[in-house]
């Protein structure tokens, strides 16, 4: 069975004092409500300026909270200013990165090349890539649901060998911060499509073990929906994971 995974990206949101206080309460909010970090993985996605300071409370949360970044170069060091490596990512304990998320192959131009290589770049520092995939309004009415995901993940997975862990979340982009959730039945028809994409690329054993998340719009009151579903193994989660007691009901979502 794949352990439910709950992420939560800051964005451009929190500086470091801010996302201190915001782990902190998050773990004890957590631990008052008795959450069983065995039974579901929660993990915070903090700006790269924040991770230094939220890497010391992590650590002391280790089993409560997983710490991860934005964004990483493709390159791994050298003439790349203003560029991150996943080298440095490593050395601060992040154990995961998300890549190709839609504010980023948008805003900066970022093609299924670009994201393969991030990804290539992430395996290769021993950073989980956290792959996010979606479809556009205008490419859901061309293309239908899942085709745009599909052709994304597989993008995204060129050259990546068998049995390396990766994470994969279906975000369609009409829904991010926008209120406009998919529903739980489109989110599983397309988390299914990805999990044939992902069996075609790394094997039917790693698509069996490959968690799939949702993400857009993600609510405590609507987690629960989404987690009924056999396809998604949990929900990348955006302007929900900046109020720590909002992000926990979502973490609790079995109850
Ligand atoms: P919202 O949860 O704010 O819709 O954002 C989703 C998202 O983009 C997470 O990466």
């Amino acid at each position: 069975a794949r352990r439910p995974f709950i992420a939560g990206n800051w964005k451009m949101n929190l500086d470091h004092l801010q996302g201190i206080a915001l782990v902190q309460k998050l773990a004890w909010t957590l631990k008052d409500a008795s959450f069983d970090p065995k039974a579901v993985e929660v993990a915070v996605f903090p700006p790269f300026t924040d991770l230094r300071s939220v890497q010391t409370l992590v650590d002391a949360e280790r089993f409560t909270v997983g710490l991860g970044a934005q964004d990483l170069s493709p390159h791994d060091s050298g003439a790349y200013t203003g560029d991150v490596s996943g080298a440095f990512l490593k050395a601060l304990d992040c154990a995961y990165v998300i890549v190709g998320h839609s504010e980023r192959r948008q805003g900066h131009g970022e093609t299924d090349e670009v994201v393969n290589a991030k990804v290539l770049a992430a395996v290769r520092h021993g950073l989980v890539p956290v792959i996010c995939v979606g479809e556009t309004e205008e490419e859901l009415e061309r293309h239908g649901t899942s085709a745009v995901p599909v052709r994304q993940t597989a993008a995204a997975l060129a050259g990546v060998p068998s049995g390396t862990p990766v994470v994969i979340a279906y975000e369609p982009v009409w829904a991010i911060g926008t209120g406009k959730v998919a529903t739980p039945e489109t989110a599983q028809e397309v988390c299914a499509a990805i999990r044939g994409a992902v069996a075609e690329a790394l094997g039917a054993d790693d698509a069996a073990a490959t968690r799939i998340l949702y993400g857009g719009s993600v609510k405590s009151g609507n987690i629960a929906g989404f987690m009924r579903k056999p396809d998604v193994d949990g929900a990348l989660v955006g302007g929900a994971s900046l109020d720590p007691v909002e992000f926990a009901g979502i973490a609790r979502f079995p109850d």
